[in-house]
This record gives structure tokens, sequence and C-alpha cells, in this order.
């Protein structure tokens, strides 16, 4: 079997989806491994340290027509017009983090053009099996721990309380807004650095898993139980968001840093903090929004990969792609990830696509010409 790892394309994405150092826990596939010209580049990887790990680095149009499986981290598409890269090919069998349920039409195309697109998006992220393959985890992980970082250097005081002889300085108050993968670890990130942080979530399970973190957790009264299905949240009801609104507030007041990382899959992000709770806010504080995106965020005004100083002299910070602006370590951990992945959908050096497992069901969004991953075949309906 040929597997081909080809060079991201999208816009400030420098992440690679296989490393020189992960290339040989392929071996038992006994693959022959084709490396796309500087696709590693963006993350510090060399082509010579793809060869040297021994695979074959050769340019982009001859990954796409001699591999038979095809690794990336984004869908790859080429810019209007330019034909670059070419995509997949019928028989083909393309895993990446492909967006599926924002991109149906593409899923379509793949489906009509006869590719078998799996999509991590998708794993079912409960099974204990699927966890070694669980990059939006590896990737949450580094976002949530980046995020910490960037707040960090936006905020003009320590975030540990300093004893020196010029005085002592007060620990920062951290209010992390979600305590999924990605707030439990800038939770932990704020308090390796010494904050006093404080985290809360719609789901109850999140109390335990935050407090275990050295963090207090914030009940906020009239808002019941946001816990949805395979582990997410649900959407709040319009009452229950207005008590929580009411509550949040006079605790985003009296923080210093606010990071913001909440998500209801499907829907746009809850605001959690409105323009006027940042004018509540002290001057010099720092509110990360880490669910920015165009469709709106967690933080009103908050636009992806903008940071902007508020009249009140708030630093808003959008989050942008976090992972990529730390691809070395976002790549190693995705590598894994899809090693993981190919572990499971190649048998004797073929790929066998078994609808009948929980995982493939899970992420096999396209196979035999057509839309199988029922989540988004409902979208196309
Ligand atoms: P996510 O990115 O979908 O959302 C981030 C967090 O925002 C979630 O914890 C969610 O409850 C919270 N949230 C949503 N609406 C909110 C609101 N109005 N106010 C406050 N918080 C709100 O979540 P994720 O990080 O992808 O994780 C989702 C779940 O999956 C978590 O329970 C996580 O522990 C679980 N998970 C389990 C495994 C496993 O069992 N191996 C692996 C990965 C994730």
């Amino acid at each position: 079997i040929t597997v081909g790892v080809v060079r991201e394309r999208a816009p400030g994405e420098r992440r690679v989806a296989m490393v020189p150092d992960v290339l040989s826990r392929l071996a038992p596939l006994e693959a022959q491994i084709l490396v796309e010209t500087g696709a590693g580049a963006g993350a510090w990887f060399a082509d010579a340290d793809y060869t040297a790990a021994g695979a074959e680095v050769v340019p982009g149009e001859e990954v796409w027509a001699r591999a038979d499986v095809v690794l990336c981290v984004r869908p790859p598409e080429p810019a209007d017009g330019t034909g670059d890269p070419p995509g997949p090919r019928a028989g083909q069998l393309l895993a990446g983090l492909l967006e599926p349920l924002r991109r149906p039409a593409l899923m379509r195309d793949w489906a009509e053009r006869g590719v078998t697109a799996v999509s991590l998006d998708l794993l079912p992220r409960t099974l204990s099996r699927a966890q070694s393959m669980d990059a939006l985890t590896s990737q949450a992980n580094i976002a949530g721990y980046k995020a910490v970082i960037l707040a960090a250097d936006a905020y003009d005081r320590y975030f540990p309380m300093l004893t020196t002889a010029a005085g002592t300085s007060k620990p920062a108050a951290v209010l992390i807004l979600g305590a999924g993968v990605a707030g439990l670890q800038a939770i932990a990130t704020a308090r390796r650095l010494g904050a006093v942080v404080t985290g809360y979530d719609v789901r109850p399970a999140a109390k335990g898993e935050v407090e275990s973190l050295g963090a207090k957790f914030l009940e906020l009264p009239g808002v019941g139980s946001g816990a949805g299905t395979g582990g997410y949240a649900r959407e709040l009801t319009p009452g229950e968001q207005q008590a929580q609104q009411e509550a949040l507030d006079a605790h985003i007041a009296r923080s210093d840093i606010v990071i913001t990382t909440a998500q209801v899959p499907g829907r746009r992000p809850p605001l959690l903090v409105t323009g006027a709770a940042l004018e509540r806010m002290r001057p010099g504080s720092v509110v990360v929004d880490m669910a920015a995106s165009e469709l709106g965020g967690n933080v009103e005004h908050s636009r992806p990969d903008k940071t902007t100083v508020l009249d009140g002299g708030v630093t808003l910070i959008g989050a942008g792609n976090l992972p990529s602006a730390m691809a070395t370590a976002s790549s190693t951990a995705y590598a894994r990830n899809v090693t993981a992945l190919l572990g499971l959908l190649v048998r004797d050096g073929a790929v066998v696509i078994d609808r009948e497992d929980e995982i493939q069901a899970g992420v096999v969004v396209t196979h035999d010409g057509a839309v199988v991953g029922e989540k988004v075949a409902a979208l196309l309906d």
C-alpha cells in the first residue's frame, strides 16, 4: 500500500499530517510513504528528515497520482481555478479533518468522484478504542495551552504571586468559560503559571474535572444541566441563557483574564461575554475568545485572528487557528492520531472499509460512490 502526505494549502495553515519521527510507527503497515516536497516546512520538518526516515519526497501531483491513501490536515481544495492540488481521485482514500458537516457539498463531490473520505471530526470520541485517534482532542489540548500563553503575553502584570525585594504581586484571577478539552488544558496551564483559576461549564460532569485541577468551579443559579448527547453540551433555553448571563457578568467583571471555549455541536457558539460585561472589566484585563468565528463567538465583537484594545482598556483576542501556531507539537500529535486510524483501516496491505465497526461507522463519510455518513447525508437531503 502507498500512503501519501500532502502539503497543506489553507491560508496560514502550518501543520502537516505526518512527521518524520512518527513514520517508524507506520512500519507494521509495510507501506511505501510519499511526502510532497515542502510538506513539513511550516512545522520545521525538512524534506531531508522525511527521506532519512524512509519516505520518498516527490511533487504534489505525484502523491495524488500514486497514493492509495492520502493524509491531510484540512480539506485539500484548489484555490479558485488553479487545479492545484488536483485533489482525490476514484478509489483513493483521503483521511483528515475534512469538516464534513460544514462542507456537505464538497463531500458529495468526492462521493461522486468515487473517493473514500474519512474524517476524524466525526470520531465517536467516548469509545476508549478511539482515544489514540482523537485528533479533535489532541488539537484542542494544544489550543487551550496556547490561549493561556497568548493571554499571559498580552497581560501587563504577573500571573503568579511573586514576592521580591520590590514588593509582592497579586496572582492573576483567571476565568475559563467552557471546560471541555481546551478549557481544562487552559485551566491546567494557567494554574501552572500560578494564577488563581475559576472554571465554568454547563455540563455538571465538568465540576469534578475543574476541581481536580486545583481550580474553583463556578455554580450559577437558574441554569439546568446543559448536558446533551455524546458528552457534548446542549443549547440553553432563552430563560437559562439570561440567568447565566446575569450571574456570569459579575464574575467576569472581577476577573483579570477571561478565556472562553464554549461550543455546541452544529450551532453558533453561545454568547457568554457581552459588550456590557466587557465594559465592566478593569483596564489592562485580557479576554481570549477561542470560539471566535465568522459566525460570531463567545465574546461580543470578537473576530478570528484579530486583537483589539477596547475603549475601556480591555485587550480582546479573537483566536485564530491556535494549533497551527504550535505547528510542531500539533503535527506530531496529529500524526500519531492518523497513524492509529490507519491501523484500523488497513488490513494485510489493503484498505478495508467495515461500516459494522463503530469507529468506522462514525468516520467514513463517503464510500462506493455515496455519502454514507448519516449526519452528512442528512444535510444533503
Ligand atoms: P466542545 O468543544 O464541543 O465544547 C467546549 C465546552 O463548552 C464543553 O465542555 C461544553 O459543555 C461547553 N459549553 C457549551 N455551551 C456552554 C455554555 N453555554 N456555557 C458554558 N459552557 C458551555 O467540547 P469538547 O472539548 O470537544 O469536549 C466535549 C465533551 O467530550 C467533553 O465532555 C469531553 O470530556 C468529552 N470527551 C470525551 C473523550 C473521551 O471520553 N475519551 C474524549 C474527548 C472529549
